[in-house]
């Protein structure tokens, strides 16, 4: 449970739209006033700790998994919260020694996905930690490279999820939380 009844419209009020940005057409959701603000900050990793906390499917997770790049930023305190391990997904080429990687369509083009073999212990529970929740690839493309290492994702939360986009339907098998939806 969170202590701020109106945690969605606070952690909302602290997004600042960019319209156009990276491409026209594209309405940006900017955190960096959010991340800036040390009590919006906190709340929205408290909040987001509690979908791998003990009252997850479950309970507590093993090991928290974050997305270059602002993913880093929202999932590892979640995971420092939780007392679980931290484990990056990065773009292809980042991570040293033998990867698993996954590649994905984007709106234009695609992009690759790598997480190192030996992440996770076989078996490890994983809660999938990202900013945005768009179109759900970034995020299937993740649960994908969890499973190839050996982990079970038991839940994915995202800081802001534009549900016009219909991401959760890619996610079908597994609880997707949001503090936002747009
Ligand atoms: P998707 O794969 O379409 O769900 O896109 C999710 C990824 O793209 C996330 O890692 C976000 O960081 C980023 N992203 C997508 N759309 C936006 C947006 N409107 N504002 C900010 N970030 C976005």
């Amino acid at each position: 449970m969170t202590e701020r009844p109106d945690l969605s419209a606070f952690l909302a009020a602290r997004v600042r739209d960019v319209p156009d940005y990276p491409l026209p057409g594209v309405l940006f959701k900017d955190i960096a006033p959010l991340l800036a603000d040390h009590e919006a900050y906190t709340a929205m990793v408290n909040a987001l700790a509690e979908y791998g906390g003990e009252h997850a499917p479950g309970g507590q997770v093993d090991k928290v998994v974050g997305i270059e790049a602002r993913g880093f930023i929202v999932a590892a305190p979640v995971a420092y919260r939780l007392g679980a391990g931290f484990v990056p997904v990065r773009k292809q080429g980042k991570l040293p020694g033998e990867t698993f990687g996954t590649t994905y369509d984007l709106e234009y083009g695609t992009a690759t996905l790598e997480v190192q073999r030996g992440a996770f212990t076989p078996g490890d529970r994983v809660l999938l930690v990202d900013d945005v929740l768009a179109t759900g690839g970034t995020a299937a493309a993740a649960m994908d490279l969890v499973h190839q290492a050996g982990g079970v994702v038991v839940g994915i939360a995202v800081l802001i999820e534009l549900g016009f986009l219909g991401g959760r339907d890619r996610l079908a098998d597994v609880e997707v939380q949001a503090l936002i939806t747009v």
